[in-house]
């Protein structure tokens, strides 16, 4: 063996984590990268995708129709209203409601941005709630004392597919005579108290690739105020008051009159079918996030620094979007930026759902006044981290991560031990 690729002897086990960790000497790394998320599309879902490639009909069609009419009868809703993203259903649906400048939306800064940007861009106001501190969800009392005279709507966040407590939420909702809007983008198949969300109040699902199911990209709102659903889908494509697929039906009038300037947001046949597929699948899929994530809970119960959120309190089924972790730098020895980098040079991927609203930079600079505002977000929004988690996820895969990320602290402990024993 020629002495430049000699084996390094380290003197010390510290050492030894030291040099695994900087020169990723490393046996159990995976030679393949796994992703924090991967939606399953089984070869039957490719071929239904050609087969409406060859029907003739690509856009807002039978599959859309099919795919409305399935989620609704599962969340057990009057209507659902299918559109190109869940952003799109939160703009179109905000706008329905007549939210616009001088009213108050309030919701948590701890979400996706898309809810407080269309708040923004339709000229209301952002009232930030902060979430609890271990389940990231909105309390019933934070959501009180955030209601103005100038509330309009309140959007709590099902984060991660967990509910948030909604009965009490909707008695003050109703109290307080403030539309509930519940932002499910996370939560499809997530039940609350025995029952599906979206049963009740309008809730927006999304249908992007990272959550539960997929259409590529889309969304549905649920509700069961027919006036609501009458607006939304009429803003949804043009203010006419039909689909294009209405319009090539016989016996419904082509020469459909704009009702009011709407927008082109109609959900295309061709995504919808994916979604109709994945439908049948979704409770053997989150049958399987719960494995998964059983096993997360189970193996880093005893790593120092790495953290799962919390399970709520009342009844529930999670959906287990997302298996999300706090890096505690003073216990992990690492901060959540050297977190994910350990990671991703041990082939593991990971993201950050989310970084808080208000800590955006447009945010920032133009609503500063809510930085300091918000302990329990801005505790997270610095600390959270997202781990893989899909149901095509094996348990090696699983244990790959958990491995990853045991051999990552201990790279990072080493390097605290070796600076200390230098000093
Ligand atoms: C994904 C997501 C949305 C938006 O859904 P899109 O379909 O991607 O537009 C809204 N809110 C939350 C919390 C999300 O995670």
């Amino acid at each position: 063996m020629p002495p430049h690729s000699r084996p390094l002897r380290p003197p010390n086990p510290a050492c030894k984590a030291w040099i695994s960790s900087v020169f990723r000497y490393n046996g159990a790394m995976r030679d393949s990268f796994l992703p924090f998320c991967r939606p399953s599309i089984s070869e039957e879902d490719i071929a239904a995708i050609g087969d409406v490639l060859r029907s003739g009909w690509i856009t807002t069609g039978p599959k859309v129709g099919a795919l409305e009419q399935t989620i609704a009868k599962r969340v057990g809703a009057k209507h659902a209203i299918a559109a190109t993203s869940g952003t799109v259903l939160m703009h179109l649906t905000l706008q329905a409601l007549g939210v616009g400048p001088g009213d108050e939306v309030v919701g948590p800064s701890m979400t996706w941005v898309s809810t407080p940007n269309m708040v923004e861009l339709l000229g209301a106001t952002n009232v930030f709630v902060d979430v609890d501190r271990d389940t990231l969800l909105a309390s019933p009392e934070a959501i009180a004392a955030a209601i103005t005279p100038r509330t309009k709507v309140v959007i709590p966040v099902h984060y991660a597919g967990a509910p948030v407590d909604l009965d009490p939420i909707r008695a003050i909702c109703r109290t307080k005579g403030v539309m509930l809007l519940e932002d499910a983008a996370h939560a499809i198949g997530t039940h609350y108290k025995g029952k599906e969300i979206g049963d009740e109040d309008p809730a927006i699902f999304s249908l992007h690739p990272i959550k539960n199911i997929t259409s590529g990209e889309g969304g549905v709102l649920t509700t069961s105020d027919d006036a609501l659903a009458k607006k939304v889908r009429r803003l949804r494509f043009h203010g006419l008051e039909v689909d294009a697929h209405d319009r090539s039906q016989q016996g419904r009038s082509p020469q459909a009159e704009v009702q009011e300037p709407g927008y082109k947001q109609n959900m295309a046949d061709m995504n919808a079918v994916l979604a109709v597929r994945q439908l049948p699948r979704l409770d053997a899929f989150i049958q399987r996030r719960e494995e998964i994530s059983a096993l997360y809970r189970r193996e880093l119960a005893n790593v120092d620094g790495v953290l799962p959120l919390a399970d709520p309190a009342w009844s529930h089924r999670h959906a287990r979007h997302l298996f999300v972790v706090r890096v505690d730098e003073r216990k992990a020895g690492l901060d959540r930026t050297a977190f994910m980098q350990g990671l991703k040079e041990r082939n593991i991927g990971t993201g950050i759902h989310f970084l808080a609203s208000h800590t955006h930079r447009w945010y920032r600079e133009h609503r500063g006044h809510w930085m300091g505002t918000l302990p329990n977000t801005e505790w997270n929004s610095t600390r959270i981290c997202t781990i893989p988690m899909f149901p095509d996820m094996t348990d090696g895969d699983t244990m790959d991560v958990v491995r990853a990320i045991k051999d990552t602290l201990a790279g990072a402990k080493a390097k605290v031990s070796m600076a200390g024993a230098t000093r």
